[in-house]
Formats: C-alpha cells, sequence, structure tokens
C-alpha cells in the first residue's frame, strides 16, 4: 500500500465518549496512543449530533414551557420570538466549543489525532484514508474498536426527501416546521419532539408497541405521558406507518392500527427515531477472528476483548444499553486491561436518563426486569407532591422510588419521574453499587429543600417513617 507507515502501541478507531476516553486515559497511563475518527476533533456522535446539541435545545424548551407557566404563578411573558438561525449558531457554538475543547486536550496528551476512516487489515494493522485522500498503514500492538451506531431507516417506507429527518438532520434546526410526525416513541423520538413542540410545532407521535418507551417502568412513564398529552397534539399507541409519500405540502402518511388502515395524514415533516445499529460494517473486521453477532454487535469479554486477542471492543458497537457513559466507562476498562490491571466491566447500575420535560431517570434493577426475572422486591415510593422543594417549584408530577430487598432493604434499584430526575440518579446510582441499605438513605441527612429528600423520604416509606407521608407504622428503623 502506498502511503506512510507508522506503529503505535495503542489504535483507538472512533474518537466518540467511548473512544477519547479511552485514549486520554490510555495517554495518562504513559501509553502512546493513535485515536482515528472522521470529524475534525473528538466528540463522536454523542457531541457533534446527539447527546449535547439535543440537551442545548431541550434546555432553551424548558425555558419556553416555563415561561408560559409562569402566568400561574402572575408572571406574564409576551409570546416569545425565536429566531431559529441564532438557536442553530447558539447551539452550533456549544458544540464547537466542547469538540475543540477535546482537540486541544488531545494535544496537550500528545494522543495522535488522524481525521480518517481506519479499516483493519488484520490483526496487528489498520489502513487509514485520512480526509485528504492520504493513506496510512498503522501497526498496532492493541487497537479498541469504539465506532458506535448510526439511526435505524424505516423499512421499505423511506423517503429521499427533505421533508424526511433522522436524529441528525431534526438536530440541524433547518426550520420550525408547523406538524411534525415523530415515528418511535423512544428516547431520541420524545427529546426531540419536545424540543419541536416547545418551539411552536404541532408534533404527532406514533408507537407501534402499547406504550412510549417500551421496557421502562410503567409508573415512571406515566408522569411523561400525562405531561406529554398536553405539550404534543397527539400520541399513537399500538400504531405503525404503512405507507409514506411525497406531496407538494408535505408527507402524507398512512397509519394501521390493529390491522386496520387509517385515513391518510399529510405532514410537514417527519422524524424517523425508531432506534440505532452498531457501526460494525464497513471495519475490515472480516479480516480478523472479531466475532459479530446477528444483531451486529462485536462480541466482548469482561475486559471488552474481542475473539481476537490484540482488538478490544467498547461502546455501541460493543452491545446495550447504547449510552455515552457505558461506552466512556467500557473505555477505561478496556484500556486498564491492555495495561494489564485486574479489571472487569460488571457494573451493578448503569444509569438511564431521558431528558425530557419531567425527565425521568433509572438505574439498577427496574421493577419491570424484577418481574420478568421473578425476584422478590419491595417497592418504596415517595410521590412528589408530598415534596416540599417540589412544591415551590410548581412540579408536584413526580415520583422517586426504590426497589429494595425485602429482607434487608438493600437498595437494587432506583427510579425517579421529576424536574431533574437526570442530576439525582446519580445517589440513586453510587446507593446501588455501594450495596446501601434503606437505613442508610434515610440516615444520610439530605439538605432540605431539595428534590433530593424525595430519596431520603423514599427510604423512610420502606420503615413506614416518611416525615411527610402519613402511613400507619408497620417496621422498625435499623
Ligand atoms: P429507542 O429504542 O429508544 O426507541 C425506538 C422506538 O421506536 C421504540 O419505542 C419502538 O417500539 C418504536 N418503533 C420501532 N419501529 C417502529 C415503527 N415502525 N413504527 C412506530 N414505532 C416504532 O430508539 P431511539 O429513540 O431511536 O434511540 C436509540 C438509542 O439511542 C436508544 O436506545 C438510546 O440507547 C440512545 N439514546 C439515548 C439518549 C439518552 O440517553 N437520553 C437519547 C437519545 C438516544
Amino acid at each position: 500500500m502506498p502511503g506512510t507507515q507508522h506503529a503505535t502501541p495503542l489504535a483507538v478507531v472512533g474518537g466518540g465518549p467511548g473512544g477519547y476516553a479511552a485514549a486520554f486515559l490510555a495517554a495518562d497511563l504513559g501509553m502512546p496512543v493513535t485515536l482515528i475518527d472522521h470529524e475534525p476533533h473528538p466528540g463522536g456522535v454523542c457531541l457533534y449530533r446527539g447527546c449535547i446539541p439535543s440537551k442545548a435545545l431541550l434546555h432553551v424548551a424548558k425555558i419556553l414551557t416555563e415561561a408560559r407557566q409562569a402566568t400561574h404563578w402572575g408572571v406574564t411573558f409576551a409570546e416569545p420570538t425565536i429566531d431559529v438561525g441564532k438557536l442553530r449558531t447558539w447551539k452550533e457554538a456549544v458544540v464547537e466549543k466542547l469538540t475543540g475543547g477535546l482537540g486541544d486536550l488531545c494535544k496537550r496528551r500528545n494522543v495522535m489525532y488522524i481525521q480518517g476512516h481506519a479499516t483493519f487489515q488484520d490483526a496487528t494493522t489498520l489502513a487509514i484514508r485520512s480526509a485528504q485522500g492520504e493513506e496510512t498503514r498503522l501497526t498496532f500492538a492493541h487497537a479498541i474498536v469504539a465506532t458506535g451506531s448510526h439511526p435505524i431507516a424505516l423499512p421499505r417506507l423511506s423517503l429521499d426527501s427533505p421533508r424526511q429527518l433522522d436524529s441528525t438532520t431534526a438536530l440541524a434546526l433547518p426550520d420550525i416546521p408547523r406538524t411534525l410526525l415523530v415515528i418511535g416513541g423512544g428516547y431520541i423520538g420524545l427529546e426531540l419532539g419536545s424540543v419541536y413542540a416547545a418551539l411552536g410545532t404541532q408534533v404527532t407521535v406514533v408507537e407501534m408497541t402499547s406504550g412510549l418507551l417500551p421496557g421502562v417502568d410503567r409508573d415512571l412513564v406515566n408522569v411523561l405521558a400525562r405531561a406529554l398529552e398536553q405539550s404534543m397534539a397527539a400520541i399513537m399507541l399500538n400504531t405503525t406507518v404503512v405507507a409514506m409519500h411525497e406531496e407538494p405540502n408535505g408527507i402524507s402518511v398512512t397509519f394501521e392500527s390493529a390491522g386496520v388502515q387509517e385515513p391518510h395524514h399529510v405532514f410537514e415533516k417527519v422524524l424517523v427515531a425508531v432506534g440505532r445499529r452498531p457501526n460494525s460494517h464497513g471495519l475490515g473486521l472480516e479480516n480478523t477472528r472479531v466475532e459479530v453477532n446477528q444483531r451486529g454487535f462485536i462480541t466482548v469479554d469482561a475486559q471488552r476483548r474481542t475473539a481476537e486477542p490484540s482488538i478490544y471492543a467498547i461502546g455501541d458497537v460493543a452491545g446495550e444499553p447504547m449510552l455515552a457513559h457505558k461506552a466512556s466507562h467500557e473505555g477505561r476498562i478496556a484500556v486498564e486491561a491492555i495495561a494489564e490491571h485486574k479489571v472487569a466491566f460488571e457494573p451493578h447500575a448503569i444509569p438511564a436518563v431521558v431528558f425530557t420535560d419531567p425527565e425521568l431517570a433509572w438505574c439498577g434493577l427496574t421493577e419491570t426486569q424484577a418481574k420478568q426475572e421473578g425476584h422478590r422486591i419491595e417497592v418504596a415510593r415517595f410521590p412528589w407532591a408530598a415534596s416540599g422543594r417540589a412544591t415551590t417549584l410548581d412540579r408536584h408530577d413526580g415520583v422517586t422510588k426504590l426497589i429494595l430487598e425485602p429482607a434487608t432493604g438493600r437498595v437494587l434499584g432506583v427510579g425517579v419521574a421529576g424536574s431533574g430526575a437526570g442530576e439525582l440518579i446519580a445517589e440513586g446510582v453510587l446507593a446501588v453499587e455501594m450495596a446501601a441499605l434503606a437505613a442508610d438513605l434515610a440516615l444520610s441527612m439530605h439538605p432540605h429543600p431539595t428534590l433530593s429528600e424525595t430519596l431520603m423520604e423514599a427510604a423512610e416509606v420502606f420503615f413506614g417513617q416518611s416525615t411527610h407521608i402519613y402511613r400507619p407504622q408497620r417496621r422498625r428503623n435499623g
């Protein structure tokens, strides 16, 4: 192969939160490392067209919603004027600041960064075609595959039209459509649907299963569903899209529910958010012994080592849940394993957060999972209607719950629905990972008045002794 040749102890393919966290830790441990990604800086989907830009827009959505609600508190703002161009520029500035910052951290750590596409030639060689078309042959002692995932297209229905959006094009915020159909009531559909609804679009959500966010505990989802009933034009459950055609003024969509086709509806834009697939193709993995399962995930062991001992895989490409923080954690485990530290990926609590308003967050064992797997559990629930802080925020709509081992009160899982749930869940993660008992949460002083008290009071509910809930006493603390 013509072009330059390099050798590196560690090559990391993919610069998202998995890949860059791995490369940075490797550098911190003194390993020379080369990081390869398509973009000019590290950051991946999360920073360029996922978590970060969507959270920037969700922040604006929350401000808009709160400004409208302020009338209840005697403060009336004028109807906001939205300058989409300026909003887009601000969101892009957030992305640039963070990705640029990562590029800087790369340089400071002496991580060699190559912008290009890497393919495996064999178990110790990568061919890299740079963005400028130069070829580099990179030999490595170890490689970490951190190539992430991409949105699933709807089979047979996809249109080659700018009116059809995926998460990337929806986040580009080309304009604010009058109407939007969101196909898929999962994380992306509900987060981006909420952004557009707050910006003034009439949003309809169509979900093929019987409820939003399949797999998530229903009591948490119900809190969000009640809010979405107000903000969305319609939510259609048990419904699929069977036909889509582009018309001069929009996309004509035919729905099917319980085997019956409904008359078509026209939407200015359609956002497809029906899940993501791992990026395991086009990497030359067939030139190695790396195994890829039927769903496209690379098979890995507890150290994230693939069937090819020199190659590791982390993040979305190595299995669910497809979450940035899981990728970062795995990246650090893989690097430590390569550095021959005694480590394994064995979390008890991987937090999940849906950044809607209210937010949903959970970690560890869920009620749904406990039921499916036949675990005996006790659930202690604290409704936010009894929280002073929630009342000051005019946010009674939340609930905090603990999933507990009945005999010991050990915290096996935590679920929160409510404003700021994504921040509150961190205490739940610590409780589950530290094998805390309900008594530990109940006896740890939580600052008043905060929403964090709902975790303490949920623990008190387990003992029948929650200060703000009256319930006949049935158990002694400790
Ligand atoms: P998802 O799996 O969360 O939701 C997809 C939804 O689409 C499901 O409810 C599914 O039942 C439904 N669906 C599938 N086919 C359909 C069809 N033909 N018609 C109607 N509904 C259909 O997937 P997503 O929202 O695309 O997100 C992908 C992944 O990205 C998530 O699993 C998550 O891991 C990650 N993500 C995480 C966050 C976060 O952490 N806040 C945010 C966005 C994405």
